[in-house]
């Protein structure tokens, strides 16, 4: 035969230029050959440093590596202090970052305690004023990141573009024998804000590895595009995300979307999923799903992962979906416990199967699978590890039988 065996795609991830970001000595590295990272941000009033304090440990609980907060006013300035201080109280190293736009150069000059305790600045350049303001207030910030030794991410997002920068595009392309699209000028403003800020950063005093970069657009071929593009003129870390995202599955699916094809071509160095929560839903979801985006496209490990299928008129009770959602469950509560006694324990795969058509196949490709009795089936549930069929469970407390089983081989 001439077929040629296909190729496993991993991703290949860029090698950029790697930023460290300390706080009390526990260092987080974004780039180079670091693992993509994790970031969210807070939906508190920064002024209220218990209930921030509180919402930053959720979130880093939840698996947020980085976690930002606004700093817009002075008294949110003279907060950020006492949210360092308790966080430090609870045992929380998570690196905060203050996002600053508009009045940022005051309050990184004015408030050096706030400025200390950030462990990285988000600057965006389309607020930070016009033409010699703007380059001095710009330039405020870079010097105060060099002073304090922080890392910078300088943020461009297309509901705030630099509109001088804008207005100069938008000219030179009325000059063009063709001009571009304007949706083009758009990307390009975005791209060179980025960067030339960037440059202007370096030119300043902050190390090139000092900072990330990110243009944030709200539509996913948009972010594709104009990443792909950044990418290619830059060797900055990259921070990606889509703003503005949207609320529930929109938001999830366009996040997933956008980030899955950028990390997939191995750009990304840190993620961020910006999801509108929905009353009463926790904030906790944002950093949820950016991890299972990394997970599902094995760039990184965080908890076993449960194949499950989903089920049809050949499944006989709810006892599969019981089973899937308890052995999910029960992976995830006892993670930070096998995290500490048993290495690796995030690359477990398990399967629960709803009847004989796919769930003997699918257990044996799992370390641990059960296939349950689908409709006509005999009442019992085959049980394979490691590819081979061990045992079969008969009863009505199939769930905890196959719970002791995932114990003991994780254990084992
Ligand atoms: Fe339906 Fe069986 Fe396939 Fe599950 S494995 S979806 S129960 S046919």
């Amino acid at each position: 035969s001439d077929k040629q065996p296909i190729s496993f795609s991993e991703p290949v991830r860029k090698l950029t230029r790697q930023a460290r970001i300390e706080c009390n000595g526990h260092v987080v590295t974004v780039g180079g050959n670091a693992p993509v990272r994790i970031q969210s941000m807070t939906n508190t009033d920064t002024v209220d440093a218990v209930e921030t304090a509180i919402q930053v440990k959720e979130l880093a609980l939840a698996g947020s590596e980085l976690v930002r907060i606004t700093v817009n006013t002075p008294e949110a300035a003279l907060a950020v202090p006492y949210i360092r201080e308790q966080l430090d109280r609870m045992g929380v190293h998570v690196p905060l970052i203050g996002d600053f736009h508009f009045n940022g150069h005051t309050l990184l000059t004015d408030y050096p305690a706030c400025a200390k305790a950030l462990s990285k600045y988000r600057i965006n350049p389309g607020n930070v004023g016009k033409g010699e303001k703007r380059d001095r207030q710009f330039g405020m910030m870079i010097e105060a990141a060099a002073r304090w030794n922080k890392a910078v991410r300088i943020g461009v997002n297309w509901g705030s573009l630099d509109q001088e920068l804008l207005a100069d595009l938008m000219d030179e392309n009325s000059r063009r024998p063709t001009p571009w699209d304007v949706r083009q000028v758009m990307y390009e403003a975005l791209i060179s804000s980025a960067v030339e800020s960037a440059q202007r950063a370096e030119q300043i005093g902050l190390a090139g590895e000092q900072i990330i970069l990110s243009c944030k657009v709200s539509g996913v071929q948009d972010l594709v595009a104009v990443y792909r593009e950044l990418s290619k003129r830059c060797n900055y870390a990259l921070h990606l995300g889509l703003t503005e995202a949207g609320m529930g599955t929109k938001g999830t699916v366009a996040s997933a979307s956008a980030l899955s094809i950028l990390l997939q071509e191995g750009i990304g160095d840190t993620i961020r999923v910006s999801l509108t929560p929905q009353p009463g839903e926790s904030r906790n979801q944002e950093v949820v799903v950016a991890s299972e985006i990394l997970q599902a496209l094995e760039l990184r490990r965080f908890v076993p992962s449960v194949t499950a299928c989903p089920g049809c008129g050949r499944t006989t009770s709810t006892t599969f979906q019981e089973l899937a959602k308890d052995i999910d469950d029960f992976l995830r509560a006892r993670m930070p416990e096998w995290k500490k006694s048993f290495p690796g324990v995030e690359s477990l795969k398990v399967a629960v199967m709803g009847c004989i058509v796919n769930g003997p196949g699918e257990s044996k490709h799992a370390d641990i699978g059960i296939s349950l009795p689908g409709t006509g089936e005999a009442p019992a549930a085959p049980v394979y590890i490691d590819g081979e069929k061990r045992m079969t469970l008969r009863g009505d407390d199939i769930v905890s039988q196959f719970r002791v089983l995932v114990e003991k081989y994780i254990e084992e």
